[in-house]
């Protein structure tokens, strides 16, 4: 379990425990710091007058509380995180940048009984935890713990066999796309099977961790600009705020352009699409110098992948053409963090999000009530990294497997002639039906974004009396975006006409009709037009 691979780093010897776990705003963290610093929170947790209950060899522990923690990407998080572990708690990361009410809600459904928090969210964080009845703590900062002490000399470390692999570990709640976030339970077994191989929990099956797909060693050095609420990676150095600027500039000091590699260079990165057409904006921003040490440095990282949402077409195109880079494209959710990935090696094909990890198993569900040959269902997912249920939320649970223990994605998906997976949205949202054919919003989306003049748009589904929905696309054009000031840029007549071709093998329909059309900052033109097959 997770707490295992704790133990072993603690047990492997000095090099292990002196290695750099994070570095963070330019300091850096052994191992040995951050489970000192971690030993030092639990105690405190243990001793904070929380109700605990007898464990292994006589010391006690939470038996199970919830631990909300609050704080920027940092030490901090993380020592929170495995503190929480260490004294038998449950950990349930919270955002930032939730407002008040949202935070409540968090709180209140998870029953958090302390809520550990860095010093600059102290003010708020105990205020919102006095509102609902929870304790606070600070988290020390790590750096402060003395550096003479040895975690192998920590005698609990022995003790710390509270988690059995299928006790909860972590509730991370979902983003909220598509109802009230719900708490996604991990145990110590579901993490640890994405994070490491540990041998044996898995005995009878192959499980292909992240570090074995995407070759990850101990020379690699994560950038990570993510916030830690949200199922992604465990990176090695946080960006506690996300600048397109600090991202570039990072990259520049990791590879200066006479040609050397710093000591602690980034190698691997990753984003979600929108964190990619912000960073090329900000090339394109550039001057041409900088713009030269800038492609220079990012050409020479190893990796950069993008997940969270679909990549559309031309952010990867000009992505590739500045950085050189082909974007690793995967998919996962909360639920059950990554499942299909493209390959390290091989073709990463755009458009899709590739081929279930070895151990993975995905199935795309017949729909009951079509006599469907498109081959578009629903994404099921079996995999070791399954969550275990959704907070207090049974019978959401249970209609969220299929009788043989698939987990429901709510993802409509096919599988391309190579057997690379595509994403085609949300069962519920992206999917809409015109003239009895599945069309999907994403795939209409990415169309669209290659027209010069769309910056961003949205697809929907409107209500029809003939087709049942009608394709309505909402777009801000690229003038608009960028010049802030109305723009009539593009005509109803010619995107539709654009689009014949595009969207093969689908006809644009004749009927268009404008919805509105507001004109601040942005110009918002707001085109519906049909779709049949
Ligand atoms: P909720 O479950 O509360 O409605 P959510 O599903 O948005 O929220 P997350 O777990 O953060 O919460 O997001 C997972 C979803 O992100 C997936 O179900 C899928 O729709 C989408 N997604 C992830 N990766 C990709 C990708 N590469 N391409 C397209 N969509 C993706
Ligand atoms: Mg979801």
């Amino acid at each position: 379990t997770f707490m295992e691979l704790v133990k072993n780093v603690c047990r492997r010897g000095t090099e292990a425990a002196d290695s750099i776990a994070i570095r963070a705003e330019h300091e850096s963290y052994s191992y040995k710091q951050l489970i000192s610093s971690a030993w030092e929170i639990s105690d405190l947790l243990c001793n904070s007058g929380l109700e605990t209950v007898d464990g292994v060899r006589g010391r006690r522990h939470l038996g199970g509380a919830r631990i909300g923690i609050v704080a920027k990407p940092s030490a901090e998080f993380v020592a929170g995180i495995l503190a929480t572990w260490f004294s038998g708690g449950v950990a349930v990361p919270l955002a930032l940048s939730y407002p008040e009410t949202e935070l409540l809600h968090v709180m209140n459904d998870a029953e958090i009984s302390m809520v550990l928090s860095t010093e600059d969210h102290q003010q708020l964080m105990q205020s919102v935890a006095a509102k609902c009845a929870a304790q606070f703590s600070l988290i020390p900062s790590v750096h402060r713990i003395s550096l003479h002490e040895s975690v192998h000399d920590h005698p609990q470390i022995e003790e710390i066999a509270l988690d059995k692999g299928d006790d909860p570990a972590l509730i991370i709640y979902t983003s909220g796309t598509t109802g009230k976030p719900k708490g996604a339970v991990h145990t110590h077994k579901s993490i640890t099977a994405q994070a490491l191989l540990y041998d044996a929990l898995f005995k009878d099956q192959y499980v292909q961790t992240l570090a074995e797909a995407w070759e990850y060693t101990s020379t690699d050095q994560f950038l990570n600009c993510l916030p830690l609420h949200h199922i992604h990676q465990i990176a090695v150095e946080f960006m506690p705020k996300f600048s397109v600027r600090g991202i570039w500039q990072r990259w520049r000091e990791s590879y200066p352009p006479n040609g050397s590699k710093a000591d602690d260079a980034i190698t691997v990165f990753t984003g979600v699409p929108t964190i990619y057409s912000r960073l090329i904006q900000g090339y394109e921003a550039m001057d041409p110098d900088q713009q030269a040490a800038s492609a220079t440095a990012a050409r020479q990282l190893r990796l950069t992948m993008s997940g969270s949402s679909a990549l559309p077409l031309p952010v990867m195109q000009e992505w590739e053409a500045i950085t050189g880079h082909r974007l690793l494209e995967r998919y996962g959710m909360t639920e059950f963090v990554m499942a299909i990935s493209n390959p390290l090696r091989g073709v990463r094909k755009a458009g899709t999000v590739g081929k279930p990890f070895p151990g993975v198993q995905v199935k795309i569900a017949e729909d009951p009530n079509e006599n469907d040959t498109t081959g578009v269902g629903e994404l099921c997912v079996r995999s070791p990294s399954m969550f275990k249920e959704y907070w207090k939320l049974p019978q959401v649970t249970e209609d969220s497997f299929t009788d043989d223990g698939f987990f429901r994605t709510g993802d409509a998906g096919k599988i391309d002639e190579d057997g690379y997976y595509v994403i085609l949205g949300r069962t519920s949202a992206d999917i809409m039906k015109v003239g009895g054919y599945k069309l999907s919003a994403l795939e209409i989306e990415s169309a669209l974004l290659e027209h010069p003049v769309v910056a961003e748009c949205c697809v929907l589904g409107l209500p029809d009396k003939t087709y049942g929905e009608a394709v309505c696309a909402i777009i801000v054009p690229v003038e608009a975006a960028k010049r802030k000031q109305e723009s009539s840029a593009i005509s109803l007549e010619e995107l539709c006409e654009w689009a014949k071709d595009k969207l093969a093998p689908y006809k644009v329909f004749e009927y268009i009709s404008i919805l509105f059309n507001v004109s601040s900052y942005l110009s918002f033109t707001v085109v519906a037009f049909s779709c049949y097959l």
